[in-house]
């Protein structure tokens, strides 16, 4: 994906409520036009979620789609979110399965697994979604890789809107899918000209998307396509909606105190354990084999000495 050098002199403190406004960065995966909002140089993680890829809406009559050919990842989860269309998962250690919207696809990367994702229908109707990360704590972090789906999330019901939560807890409500450290992953949904006050964990760190319509956090209107970075210490977000019904994407989760490093795919602590990593994948070790027509995707040169990413 991206080889990442991290500033560290920028990187801002985050014990406290912050409202910084992060515009994505419009990025081309192999003819697709994504929006990288996480990580970014002043801020690296969000809780756990160390990555955070925007999509579409795109018009797959005008767009080949989504078509990611076998890849390799260590050291994270992979969360396929879908505000539209479909993409489909194929991985290594035997996983499928059809993402869409209210439809979660998680993938265990764990110590190394390989897959692929391709948008279904090309031709027709749209795509539109978010494909995030969560890095794995160092204890947990050589799990055995494993995908699963879920359907039927649960969702947060609140006075104008509601919250689906994908990933972890929000208000008291669970996300079924396996989570390695606290963290909260939920689409929210606030009807035209409502206000919703969304209960948050106070010692997690937060930040949103606004994905559709037009949304205030605490009385300050958001743009589209820019991460909003909101601290930590918050005990509850005043969301308002405009004059359409509003839909905003809320990530968060405990300070990740560990140092990590994040070259293309991998994330890892320690230079050699990604040279390592790349070189299994370029010698067909360790990964496995995915079920997709196209070539596997190769490795860039490992060049850059990773600089370690701290929150
Ligand atoms: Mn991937």
């Amino acid at each position: 994906m991206a080889v990442i050098i991290a500033p560290m002199a920028d990187i801002v403190s985050r014990s406290g409520p912050v409202f910084e406004a992060m515009p994505g960065l419009v990025t081309d995966l192999g003819g697709f036009p994504i929006r990288r909002l996480l990580p970014r140089s002043r801020r690296r993680l969000v809780g756990p979620w160390c990555f955070l890829d925007a999509f579409g809406p795109v018009d797959l009559s005008a767009s080949g789609g989504m078509n990611v050919g076998a890849h390799p990842h260590i050291g994270i989860q992979t969360v396929t979110w879908l505000f539209d269309g479909k993409v489909r998962h194929d991985d290594s250690a035997g996983g499928a399965g059809l993402a869409e919207p209210g439809t979660l696809n998680v993938m265990t990367a764990g110590r190394g697994i390989a897959h692929a994702e391709v948008s279904e229908a090309p031709g027709a109707g749209r795509l539109w979604g978010a494909q995030l990360w969560v890095a794995l704590p160092d204890a947990t972090r050589d799990a055995d890789p494993r995908f699963h789906q879920h359907r039927d999330l649960p969702r947060l019901d609140l006075d104008g809107g509601s919250a689906l939560v994908f990933m972890g807890a929000l208000g008291g409500v669970e996300a079924p899918a396996k989570t390695f450290s606290p963290i909260a992953g939920a689409e929210v949904r606030a009807a035209r000209g409502a206000t919703l006050a969304i209960p948050l964990d106070r010692a997690f760190e937060h930040a949103a998307v606004l994905v559709e319509g037009e949304a205030s956090i605490h009385d300050r209107p958001l743009s589209p396509h820019t991460l909003y970075d909101l601290g930590a210490g918050r005990s509850e977000l005043i969301v308002t909606a405009g004059d359409a019904p509003a839909r905003l994407l809320l990530i968060g989760g405990a300070p990740f105190d560990e140092e990590i490093l994040m070259w293309w795919n991998f994330v890892a602590r320690k230079p050699d354990e990604i040279a390592k990593a790349r070189e299994d994948w370029e010698r067909g070790r360790r990964f496995g084999d995915v079920a997709h027509p196209g070539p596997r995707i190769p490795a860039p040169p490992y060049v850059a000495r990773p600089v370690p990413s701290r929150r």
